[in-house]
């Protein structure tokens, strides 16, 4: 899409938010109720099709438009970026490491959002130490047959796909060489969706538990070659991190406007309340760590966008515009007052949405693990063999 376009779109989805997003969030948000009516109308902005390439009936949009559009949904409401997220990383997978069959089998319906994916790799026992998954995928003819547990797949019962995670070869060391990524249709026996996972916010979507009993997957399913998945997922979180650093911006952006309305209409001590120093120091921190964190975050999507390697920016980022979206959420409570604290308004909601920033797309300890290794990378470091990650 051209600039203009581009621009076009970005106004589209401000309009959107300000005129069908916002009055209902926060009453979807409190029933816990999918939003089924919005997501009909985010598929008719092409959003499901945003950074897929035209050829393939997406919108070609650059990572930097893509988290502008997320940032805008996220001042409505978050939920809807994370309907959007793993689909888009699954997408983007597809297309780098798929071949030509995949792409023209998977993509054109991802673009319309009649395909909708989820993300499995975080299982029971193993998030942040994404190599230890144990779900099984044992090669039978023309088939995978995969048995084991995901969790906290968000999607998972509205999607119809899953870009699924799985180890080919349990033995294998490094571990890393074991892994492989799969794309797994719903339908057929074998896959159950067992649990919604109840949670403090990020509601209106599901994030699941599925369990993976001798569920078959065609061969012509398997993403790349065996034993390079971990390559293809860290990849696809970049896109993944860019996607939380912009949702994180979005939130906390909202969050700040609201701060900032409340504290010119609530009179304490005979004057409103922005007149007191106290409160115009708030906001002050406020608004210059939320651009901070919006110019962390189009660098690392400018980073994607020419190619080249982004996992420190990204890490950067997402770490920085997250911590800052909790803050700024907390801030504006705190203008609020007891208001603050009541569901009648959305600061609470902020509140509760901004930690998962800080907790998805791996952790802040994790980000920081990426980041310092990445330094140490640049720096021309050279690990010793004996050296094994923690
Ligand atoms: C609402 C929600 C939606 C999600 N959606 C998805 C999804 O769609 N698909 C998916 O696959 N996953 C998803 N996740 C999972 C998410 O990615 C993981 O929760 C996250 O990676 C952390 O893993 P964990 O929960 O197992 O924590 P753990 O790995 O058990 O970590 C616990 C704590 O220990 C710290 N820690 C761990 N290792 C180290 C270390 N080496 N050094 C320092 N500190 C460390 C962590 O930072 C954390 O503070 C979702 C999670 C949530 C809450």
């Amino acid at each position: 899409m051209s600039e203009s376009a581009d621009t076009d779109l970005i106004a589209a989805v401000r309009s959107f938010v300000e005129k069908e997003v916002k009055p209902v969030a926060n009453e979807l948000e409190h029933r816990n109720e999918y939003p089924q009516a919005l997501v009909e109308q985010m598929k008719a902005l092409g959003l499901f099709g945003a950074t897929i390439p035209e050829a393939f009936g997406g919108l070609g949009l650059s990572v930097t438009t893509y988290a502008r559009i997320v940032e805008e949904l996220c001042r409505g409401w978050m939920t809807l970026s994370g309907i959007l997220n793993t689909h888009l990383m699954v997408a983007y997978v597809i297309r780098v490491f798929g071949n030509d069959e995949q792409r023209q089998r998977f993509l054109p319906a991802m673009a319309r959002g009649e395909k909708r994916a989820a993300f499995g790799l975080t299982e029971p026992h193993a998030g942040s130490d994404a190599q230890a998954i144990r779900t099984l995928a044992r090669r039978s003819g023309d088939a995978y047959v995969i048995n084991g547990t995901k969790m906290w797949s968000t999607n998972a019962r509205t999607g119809t796909m899953f870009g699924l995670v799985v180890k080919t070869n349990p033995e294998a060391e490094p571990r890393h060489t074991g892994i492989s990524y799969l794309i797994a249709e719903k339908g057929g026996p074998g896959c159950t969706i067992s649990r919604d996972l109840p949670k403090l916010g990020y509601k209106g979507v599901e994030s699941a538990e599925v369990c993976f009993e001798d569920f078959q997957i065609p061969a012509a399913n398997l993403i790349g070659r065996e034993g390079e998945g971990f390559k293809y997922i860290m990849t696809g979180l970049e896109v993944g991190r860019v996607n939380i650093a912009a949702r994180a911006v979005g939130v906390a952006q909202a969050a700040f406007e609201d701060a900032l309305r409340y504290a010119q209409e609530r009179e304490t001590f005979g004057k409103p309340s922005c007149e007191h120093q106290a409160i115009q120091l708030k906001l002050a921190d406020m608004a210059t760590k939320i651009e901070a964190a919006r110019l962390l975050t189009y660098r690392a999507a400018a980073m994607k966008d020419s190619g080249e390697r982004s996992d420190i920016e990204a890490g950067m980022a997402k770490l920085f515009a997250s911590e800052t979206c909790q803050e700024v959420a907390l801030e504006a409570m705190r203008i609020h007052g007891g208001y603050g604290y009541s569901q009648e308004f959305n600061v609470e909601r902020y509140y509760r949405d901004a930690p998962l920033m800080i907790i998805g797309e791996g952790t802040n300890e994790i980000q920081r693990l990426v980041i310092a290794r990445g330094l140490l990378r640049r720096a021309g470091y050279v690990r010793p063999p004996h050296v094994r990650d923690d």
